[in-house]
This record gives C-alpha cells, sequence and structure tokens, in this order.
C-alpha cells in the first residue's frame, strides 16, 4: 500500500512515462508526494495527460521530452530537469525501453543496436547525468525497471533479453560503487504487464504466457509502480537486488 506523502519534498525522474509501466510509476510517485518528471521520446499527447493527472491530484510535475538512447538529448534532459528541480533528485526510474523482437538469424544490426541503446546505453547515460547530483546529496534511490526474459530468456527476444541481462549487471555493479553514498540501486523484473507493449502481442503468445503463470492473470501497471514507491520509501536497506514483479512466471 502506497504511504500516504512519504515522498514529500522528494524529486523524481522517470524516463519513459508517457504511457504503461512508466506512467503509472509516475503517479504513483506523485501519489506519495514527490515532484515528478515525466520524461518521453515521442508521445508529447501522453507525457501532457500524465503531467495534467498529477496537477489535478494536487501533485507537481513537468514534461520532458529527450530520446534517452542520445547522449546529447540525455544531457539536455537532464540539464532541463535539475533547473526545474532546482538541482535535485532523489528518485531516478529508469523505464523506457522498447522491443525489436525477431529470431537472431532474421535480426537486422539496427534492430539490435536501437534496442540497445534505449534499454542499456539510455538507462547508462541518464544515470550517469544525475549521479553526481546524488553523489552531492549523499542519496538516492536509482530503480531500473529490467524484464524477467533478461533472467529467464526468450526466443525472438535476444536483443531484448540482453538488454535486460545487461541492466541487471549495471543495476549490482552501480550499488557497489555507489552505496558509501546511501545511494541504493535496485532492478525490478517484470513479467507480462498489459501495456501497449505488450498490446501488439498476438493471441497465441499471449495464451502461451498464460499458460505458464501460477496466478492465471496478466499483471497490471500498478502492481509494478507500487514496488518502485516502496523501494523509495521503505527500501532503504536494500540495494543490489533484483525483485521479480511477474505472477509466478519465473521463480
Ligand atoms: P510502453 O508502453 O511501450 O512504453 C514505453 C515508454 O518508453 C514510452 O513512454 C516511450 O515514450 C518511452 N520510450 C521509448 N523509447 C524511448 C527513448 N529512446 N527515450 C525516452 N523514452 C522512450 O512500455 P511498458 O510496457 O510500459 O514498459 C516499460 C518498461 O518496462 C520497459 O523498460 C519494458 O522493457 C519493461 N517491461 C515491460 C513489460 C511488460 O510486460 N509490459 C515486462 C517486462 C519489462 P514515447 O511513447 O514518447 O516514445
Amino acid at each position: 500500500m502506497i504511504t500516504a506523502k512519504r515522498l514529500a519534498g522528494q524529486t523524481a525522474l522517470v524516463t519513459g512515462a508517457s504511457r504503461g509501466i512508466g506512467r503509472e510509476v509516475a503517479l504513483a510517485l506523485a501519489e506519495a508526494g514527490a515532484k515528478v518528471g515525466i520524461n518521453y521520446a515521442t508521445n508529447v499527447a501522453g507525457a501532457q495527460a500524465v503531467t495534467a493527472a498529477i496537477e489535478q491530484a494536487g501533485g507537481e510535475a513537468k514534461a520532458f521530452q529527450g530520446n534517452i538512447a542520445d547522449a546529447t538529448a540525455a544531457e539536455h534532459l537532464i540539464k532541463e530537469f535539475l533547473a526545474w528541480s532546482s538541482g535535485q533528485i532523489t528518485i531516478l526510474v529508469n523505464n523506457a525501453g522498447i522491443t525489436r523482437d525477431g529470431l537472431v538469424m532474421r535480426m537486422s544490426e539496427n534492430d539490435w543496436d536501437s534496442v540497445l541503446d534505449t534499454n542499456l546505453k539510455g538507462a547508462f547515460l541518464i544515470t550517469r547525468g544525475i549521479l553526481r547530483t546524488m553523489l552531492k546529496q549523499r542519496c538516492g534511490y536509482i530503480i531500473n525497471i529490467a524484464s524477467v526474459v533478461g533472467l529467464m530468456g526468450n526466443p525472438g527476444q535476444t536483443n531484448y533479453a540482453a538488454s535486460k541481462a545487461g541492466l541487471i549487471g549495471f543495476t549490482k555493479s552501480l550499488a557497489k560503487e555507489v552505496g558509501s553514498r546511501n545511494i541504493l540501486v535496485n532492478a525490478i523484473a517484470p513479467g507480462f504487464i498489459l501495456s501497449e507493449m505488450t498490446a501488439s502481442l498476438g493471441d497465441d503468445l499471449k495464451q502461451k504466457y498464460l499458460a505458464q503463470l501460477p496466478i492465471g492473470r496478466f499483471g497490471e501497471p500498478r502492481e509494478v509502480a507500487a514496488l518502485v514507491v516502496f523501494l523509495a520509501t521503505e527500501g532503504t536497506y536494500i540495494t543490489g537486488q533484483v525483485f521479480n514483479v511477474d505472477g509466478g512466471l519465473h521463480s
């Protein structure tokens, strides 16, 4: 359960928050009292809708356009965000991600690169950009949205699985680098969560996944968001961990 206003006075940046899991994470952090930066790449209307929803509920938010896979754009995004947040950031959620599925034999170099660039390099660029601020503050929560696919693999998703497994390695290594400064770094590995990313999967594949789920249903974005809020409020002695939110898919 979200503890009301536990994050009052804190600032958060959520990448890829114009829809899906990122949107719910932004709404939940704002509900807990944080001032939230809503990053998006192309979906202006989605980002504005999230911002408006937070403001209508009495919270504070601002949309920040920026392709996190591009070093210059990432740097610009962080500069704009820190100007808005008075140079503070307590919570970073590296959520933005994409899929370009296909069998290795037929996978283009572009499909490989774009997934790795967004899902892994993007998280690195944004994290590197905000780390100086967190180090000075001597506190911070970095929460990386990985995937169970990074732990268990999935045919047709070698690029995606490699990016998410890489993000988990990044999480564990960074946790060891910055723990002494009270910066806590964790990863969440969702299973099959209902969002636009999964909406495009064929019914056959959905039925196949459903059959493997002990809980017998797909997850909701808010079920991932609840764990983000927990880690950023109660998770004061948790770092370098990976938490599955997958209905028992991978155990
Ligand atoms: P989604 O509905 O496709 O939303 C993806 C978000 O990422 C959008 O807001 C999109 O912004 C943003 N984005 C994509 N590329 C970007 C870039 N280069 N720079 C900045 N923002 C970018 O995805 P989702 O299902 O909510 O997934 C969110 C995260 O959870 C992803 O990392 C995904 O891999 C992970 N995940 C999802 C599931 C699932 O079942 N849904 C399972 C495991 C893990 P624009 O719309 O503006 O382009």
